[in-house]
């Protein structure tokens, strides 16, 4: 199937789904799923933009509101993860995920769906290692603190995720697993954003969190944002015991800008007999259910259980009867109900209510999926004010000020008000783009179908619940994306329709490394750089809406 990826969303439906419908008509396909990475941007009403954390000039309503008001209906199903600038109340009413309109899905904290036989999990925020431990404790109305922690990544989402045995197709993060960039072309990325150059240096750039994850999930795909530019790598993971090696190709998207690198379709092998409508994950929800007990609703730090003598259970993950109880819950109906429905006033552009305040909902898909499955609804839970806290389980606490748990972690040093906007990067940029788009022919970007390798059982080996660091194998282990630059344009042709727009999707050339084996399958000639300019000025077409002053991108100071 085809899936359109896209990078840093900010509220820009409109435009993203009109820039699909336009590669569809020029490529002649059919997209069939959208994957966004983050910076999503529900906002549903002016209340929800006070909880969203984005300097004054960058609140803007944008286009989310039309979908939720029915006033649009999103032409594809889009599945997300939030980022750094999310509507955080919304979000928060689904920590288990649902739809936050029709046809639009929120993955939640963290989450796993299939779709099409095709497993896609993800998690939700960027890592800070000083609220890493803490519970989801925030609650709207939120304060300058909390609109900010409040899409902090935390512990225990991650420690779900490592409770997976079952392969893993595709993983949607807003933040970058830390390291990544040493298995694609890191001079090319570091050409476009010198900044990076130091964190790169001495690996703290990225989410020691992710890491964590990639190298125990392997998904075949992971797909990122947040950085504001495009790269691709490849991972070979190391054999495991039984298993065949698995390979992840990354990519990391741009956020939504003419002229910018943001989306990408990619071909993706589906099971043909699988159902087309979202599906929820046994395994996922065997774990859900599993670690209901481990919930914290507090700002008390807690350390997820382990093996190391202090805890009775560290083994969170799915039993075949797990499978069967959930199965058994659901009725044999693995499909995700369409069951969207408004918690909240949606705006409306003839009547401004700019004094609404931010409302604490209950929302009713999270009630029926916690009822279906016997949790208990965080949200439900503080409204009646039951405290977590007075819980009782085999859980440690820390205080806020122990050392983050992985060794390489910088990102507490840093206030969370972040200041990393660097300017810097908006000069570098306008050079960067500019000799990007001179020097480089648009490319397709090839990446090669998911490979399903696993064991007879189909499982991921057996691994600690709880490593201490993050570690991901050596890249040497890893093909130099550099090697693929030179492969003649026409190998890349098929799989990875796509860069059908530069600004779009066109990587620059030699980025598309992660293709391997090229697949055939149509007879698509490479792009020069004439067709490039071509295809520049029809791209502006599409955003007749936008200011020339617009096209500029104007970072805006945040938590990053
Ligand atoms: P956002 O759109 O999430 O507010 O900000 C993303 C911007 O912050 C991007 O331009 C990205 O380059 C920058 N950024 C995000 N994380 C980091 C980081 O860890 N280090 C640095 N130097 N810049 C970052
Ligand atoms: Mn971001």
């Amino acid at each position: 199937m085809k899936v359109a990826v896209e990078g840093c969303c900010h509220g820009e439906l409109d435009k993203i789904y009109e820039t699909i419908a336009f590669l569809e008509r020029k490529e002649g396909v059919k997209v069939d799923l959208l994957l966004c990475c983050g910076d999503f941007q529900a906002v549903r009403n002016e209340a929800d933009m006070k909880c969203m954390a984005v300097p004054q000039k960058y609140r803007q309503m944008q286009t989310f509101y039309k979908y939720y008001s029915g006033e649009k209906k999103a032409p594809v199903l889009t599945i997300f993860v939030g980022g750094n600038h999310e509507a955080s109340n919304h979000m928060q009413e689904l920590p288990y995920g649902g739809w936050v309109a029709p046809n639009i899905y929120y993955l939640g904290y963290a989450g796993v769906v299939r779709y099409r036989g095709v497993r896609i999990g993800g998690l939700s925020g960027i890592f800070k290692s000083h609220d890493y431990r803490k519970g989801h404790f925030e609650c709207p109305p939120y304060d300058q603190q909390t609109v900010r922690s409040a899409y902090h990544v935390r512990n225990i989402e991650v420690f779900k995720l490592k409770q997976i045995r079952q392969p893993m197709d595709i993983f949607l993060s807003h933040d970058w697993p830390r390291g990544i960039y040493h298995y694609g072309n890191k001079s090319q990325l570091l050409k476009r954003k010198s900044f990076l150059r130091d964190e790169v240096k001495k690996n703290s750039l990225g989410s020691p969190a992710a890491a964590e994850l990639l190298q125990h999930l392997q998904p075949a795909y992971w797909f990122s944002a947040h950085l504001h530019v495009k790269f691709a790598a490849y991972v070979q993971h190391q054999a495991q015991k039984d298993l065949l090696p698995r390979a992840t190709k990354f990519l990391s998207l741009d956020k939504c800008l003419p002229h910018r690198d943001f989306l990408q379709i990619v071909d993706i092998e589906q099971d043909p007999s699988a159902s087309d409508r979202l599906e929820y994950d046994p395994e996922w929800l065997s774990i859900l259910k599993n670690t209901a007990g481990l919930v914290n609703t507090t700002a008390r730090t807690w350390n997820m259980p382990e093996n190391n003598g202090l805890f009775s259970r560290w083994d969170y993950s799915a039993s075949e009867s797990d499978l069967k109880e959930v199965q058994s819950d659901l009725g044999g109906d693995l499909r995700v109900p369409e069951n969207f429905s408004s918690t909240a006033p949606h705006y409306d552009p003839n009547n401004p209510q700019l004094q609404r305040e931010p409302t604490y909902a209950v929302n009713p898909q999270t009630t029926e999926l916690c009822a279906c499955l016997g949790l208990t609804d965080p949200n439900a839970c503080r409204t009646e004010g039951v405290g977590w806290e007075e819980q009782e389980d085999n859980l440690s606490t820390g205080s806020a000020e122990e050392p983050s748990e992985y060794p390489t972690d910088t990102s507490g040093l840093s206030s969370s008000i972040n200041p990393d906007e660097i300017t810097i990067e908006e000069e570098w940029e306008e050079e960067g783009d500019e000799e990007a788009a001179i020097q480089s022919p648009p490319a397709r970007l090839v990446l090669p179908s998911p490979s399903r390798t696993s064991s007879s059982d189909g499982l991921i080996e057996n691994r600690p619940p709880f490593s201490l660091s993050a570690s991901l194998p050596e890249p040497m282990g890893v093909s130099s994306l550099e090697e693929f630059t030179n492969e003649e344009p026409a190998r890349h042709e098929g799989a990875g329709l796509t860069d059908g727009i530069e600004g779009n999707s066109s990587p620059p050339s030699g980025d598309s490394s992660a293709a391997r084996p090229p697949k055939r399958i149509s007879g698509e000639n490479a792009a020069t750089g004439e067709g490039m300019k071509k295809m520049k000025r029809r791209n502006q077409t599409i955003y007749t809406a936008r200011g020339e002053e617009e096209e500029e991108e104007e970072e805006e100071e945040g938590d990053c």
